[in-house]
C-alpha cells in the first residue's frame, strides 16, 4: 500500500512508497482506511530533517498526524465499519507518569509519550492504519469533507477548555478575545470564541484574501495592524503565531485579569528587546495569567467534534484551500502563500 515517508533528520528524505506493509494487529483491532491528511509547520519541519524520531527498529517515519478516516472493521463492535473518524496523535508514556495514567496525555511529566506521524509511532500518511478504539474519535456523518480539521480543533478546545479552567480562579465574566494569527489554529480558535458568544478579534499580517474573508463570514472583527494599535484591551488572548515581538505584545495588551494562551511554537534564535521589569510590572498589577498550551486528551478531541459539528461546513471548508493527490504529494508539503489548511488526499477518497 502507499505511504508517505521520511528518515528523521535527514533532509529532503520525503517519499512515496508504493510497497509499504499493512498495519500489524499489534496497532490495534480498529481498521481504518484513509481518505485524508493534514498538513501543518511540524510536517515541514520534519521534512527539514529538524525534528521527528521513528519507531524503535525502524529508520522511517510515516508523516501524518491530521488524520481523517473510514472504518473498515472494528471487532470490538465500538465503531461501526463506514463511520468516519480521526486518530487521536498522542499515546500515553508506557511507565505511566501520574498524568498519563489519568488519561491526560497531552500533560505528560517525564516525555516519554509517542505521536503518530512524529514521534516513535508511525503516521496516518499511509492507506491504512489501525489503532485501539479509546484513539478513534467518530465524526458526525456531515463533517465527512472536513473531518481533517478535528486535529488542529482538539488543540484549540484544550486552549479554550484550561482559559475557562484558569478563569474559575474569581468571578470571571468574559467579553473580548484577541485571537493572533489567522492561520487554522487561530480561525478555529476564534470559531470556538464565537459559539461561546464572546466579542471576536482576529489579527493577522494578511490585508487581503482568504483570511479576512473568513473572519467577516464568522462575524468576528479582522485586523491587521500591530497589536499595540488596538483600541481595546481583550479579556482574553489566544496567541497562535509564535512571532516573538506578538508573544510579547499580547502580554502587555491583556486586560485586567486577562488570560494569555500560548499556543504558537517559536523557532528561537530571535532576539528582542523588551523591558522585563515594566512587563512583570503589569503581568502582577493586573493579576494577568500566561500559559502555554500543546496537544490534547481524548476528552479535548471530543469538544472539538462538538464544536465542529455545531459550526457551518461551509465555512469550515473555506479552511482548506487546496487539496493535492497522492501524485503530487511533494507540492502538499510545500506552503504556497495563500495556504491555509493543505490536504493530501489518498484514493479512497476519489
Ligand atoms: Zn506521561
Amino acid at each position: 500500500m502507499y505511504a508517505v515517508t521520511v528518515i528523521p533528520g535527514t533532509a529532503d528524505s520525503l517519499r512515496l512508497v508504493d510497497n509499504y506493509p499493512e498495519p500489524s494487529p499489534q496497532e490495534g483491532p480498529v481498521l481504518v482506511e484513509t481518505l485524508s491528511v493534514g498538513v501543518c509547520g511540524t510536517d515541514r519541519e520534519i521534512i527539514d530533517g529538524a525534528f521527528g524520531e521513528a519507531p524503535p527498529g525502524s529508520d522511517t517515519l510515516v508523516l501524518g498526524h491530521e488524520s481523517l478516516g473510514r472504518v473498515i472493521e472494528d471487532p470490538t463492535g465500538q465503531l461501526r465499519p463506514g463511520d468516519p473518524i480521526a486518530g487521536i496523535v498522542r499515546h500515553p508514556d508506557p511507565v505511566p507518569c501520574p498524568n498519563c495514567a489519568a488519561r491526560e496525555w497531552d500533560m505528560c511529566r517525564n516525555g516519554l509519550y509517542t505521536e503518530h506521524g512524529i514521534k516513535a509511532r508511525q503516521g496516518f500518511a499511509r492507506q491504512r492504519w489501525r489503532t485501539q478504539p479509546e484513539f478513534a474519535v467518530p465524526l458526525a456523518p456531515g463533517l465527512a469533507e472536513v473531518g481533517v480539521l478535528l486535529e488542529p480543533a482538539s488543540v484549540v478546545a484544550k486552549g479554550w477548555e484550561h482559559v475557562d479552567r484558569i478563569g474559575a480562579r474569581s468571578v470571571w465574566r468574559p467579553r473580548r478575545v484577541l485571537v493572533t494569527g489567522a492561520g487554522p489554529i487561530g480561525l478555529l480558535a476564534a470559531l470556538l470564541g464565537q459559539q461561546r458568544g464572546l466579542e471576536v478579534h482576529v489579527l493577522d499580517r494578511a490585508e487581503v484574501g482568504h483570511k479576512p474573508e473568513l473572519v467577516d463570514r464568522l462575524g468576528a472583527t479582522y485586523h491587521a495592524g500591530p497589536v499595540m494599535a488596538l483600541d481595546f484591551e481583550p479579556d482574553i488572548v489566544l496567541e497562535c503565531t509564535g512571532a516573538p515581538t506578538v508573544v510579547i505584545d499580547v502580554m502587555d495588551k491583556v486586560g485586567r485579569n486577562g488570560i494569555v494562551c500560548l499556543t504558537g511554537v517559536s523557532t528561537g534564535g530571535r532576539t528582542i528587546e523588551i523591558d522585563a521589569g515594566a512587563l512583570n510590572h503589569s503581568l502582577v498589577l493586573e493579576n494577568n495569567v500566561v500559559f502555554g498550551s500543546v496537544n490534547a486528551n481524548r476528552r479535548h478531541w471530543l469538544q472539538a467534534a462538538e464544536a465542529l459539528a455545531r459550526a457551518d461546513v461551509g465555512w469550515l471548508a473555506g479552511l482548506i484551500t487546496r487539496r493535492e493527490d497522492l501524485d503530487h504529494y511533494a507540492e502538499a508539503y510545500e506552503g504556497q502563500p495563500d495556504d491555509i489548511k493543505v490536504v493530501l488526499e489518498f484514493p479512497a477518497a476519489r
